[in-house]
């Protein structure tokens, strides 16, 4: 990373001109983009590039092919419209349902399956439709954990995380509380010791966190995985299988072995979703396999995800590892 880069996070192709993280001749191209999907670098991710297309660059810097839509991408992949019972919920499996506090994120992945719709300035669900949507779960027995996505989070002030974490797990029969989340790679300085307080709670608090490089875990990545895992938060990890930044028996090996080195257990690796302006990213779904399976035997068990997809459609989840139909 250059000099002079400003202590801020980096939100549009002039900054990261300014940065030196684009060249002048990448700037139109990089507004182009940046006019139709939010952009998003902060210190801790841009500091780590170190060249123009390497593992993390790849993941954050926007690249005209974005604008380019293949037949098959489609804007909802996951599908998640017509299972939202109230604005910010998704019900799809009966024991469990997402809620979607905010769709703002601290960094903006150029391969994100809901890329349509988060952003800076979207989707701060309002106190009424916070209470509408906590209310959901209260008159929803059947569903017993809520699993907090977006969006981050984490970016909301530990006050209101703590706030709305409580009024949660006061639901008598919500028995677990998940949370989805980038930050504590891509902002490891938001994990202020008050943040780890308001994910104290009485009921067990999953945390999965998405990182897709072992470059993600740095000092700082790894002393906020830390502080969480000491606040009795238990730590799981999320990737995404994706070409030119993990699709190697190598990289996902060194992935999987830094999670566990931060106290996290490997619990998915996806295939990715059909978001689109997202095919220089594609892998398939093969090779995906026979990647799982030369690290079957030689890496510790420990380290093993469930590789899965999104079925079309919104059939949910599918496993798609070695082993299970292609
Ligand atoms: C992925 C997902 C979940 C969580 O599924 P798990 O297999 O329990 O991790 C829940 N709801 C929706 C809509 C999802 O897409
Ligand atoms: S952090 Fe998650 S929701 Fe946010 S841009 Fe990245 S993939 Fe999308």
């Amino acid at each position: 990373m250059p000099d002079g880069l400003p202590p801020r996070t980096l939100r549009d192709a002039d900054a990261l001109l300014a940065a030196g993280l684009i060249t002048p001749a990448a700037v139109y191209d990089a507004r182009a983009v940046g006019a139709r999907y939010a952009i998003a670098l902060t210190q801790a991710v841009a500091r780590l590039i170190t060249a123009p297309d390497d593992p993390i660059a790849r993941q954050y810097l926007p690249h005209p092919n974005e604008l380019i839509s293949a037949p098959d991408e489609i804007s909802d992949p996951t599908a998640d419209a017509p299972f939202t019972p109230v604005k910010g919920v998704v019900h799809r499996y009966p024991d469990r349902a997402l809620l979607k506090p905010l769709l703002a994120c601290p960094v903006y992945c150029r391969f994100c399956f809901r890329r349509e719709v988060v952003g800076p300035d979207g989707g701060l669900l309002t106190e009424a439709e916070l209470d509408t949507a906590i209310a959901w779960f209260a008159h929803t027995p059947e569903v017993r954990e809520v699993i907090l996505t977006g969006g981050d989070p984490l970016m909301l002030s530990p006050r209101r995380l703590a706030d709305l974490l409580g009024r949660l797990a006061a639901i008598p029969h919500i028995d677990i509380l998940r949370i989805h989340s980038r930050v504590p790679v891509a902002d490891p300085s938001r994990v202020t010791a008050a943040l780890a307080d308001a994910l104290t709670l009485d009921k067990p608090l999953y945390l999965c966190v998405h990182a897709n490089h072992a470059r993600e875990f740095t000092d700082a990545a790894r002393d906020s995985l830390r502080r969480l895992h000491g606040a009795g938060v238990v730590l799981l990890g999320q990737s995404v299988l994706l070409a030119g930044v993990n699709d190697s028996e190598a990289a996902l090996e060194d992935l999987f072995r830094a999670m566990l080195a931060a106290r996290i257990k490997p619990y998915y690796l996806h295939q990715l979703d059909l978001a689109p302006g997202t095919a220089r990213f594609r892998v398939p779904a093969a090779r995906g396999r026979a990647l799982l399976q030369g690290l079957r035997g030689r890496v510790t068990g420990l380290a093993w995800p469930a590789y899965v997809e999104e079925a079309p459609g919104g059939a949910g989840k599918r496993p798609i590892g070695p082993g299970f139909p292609a």
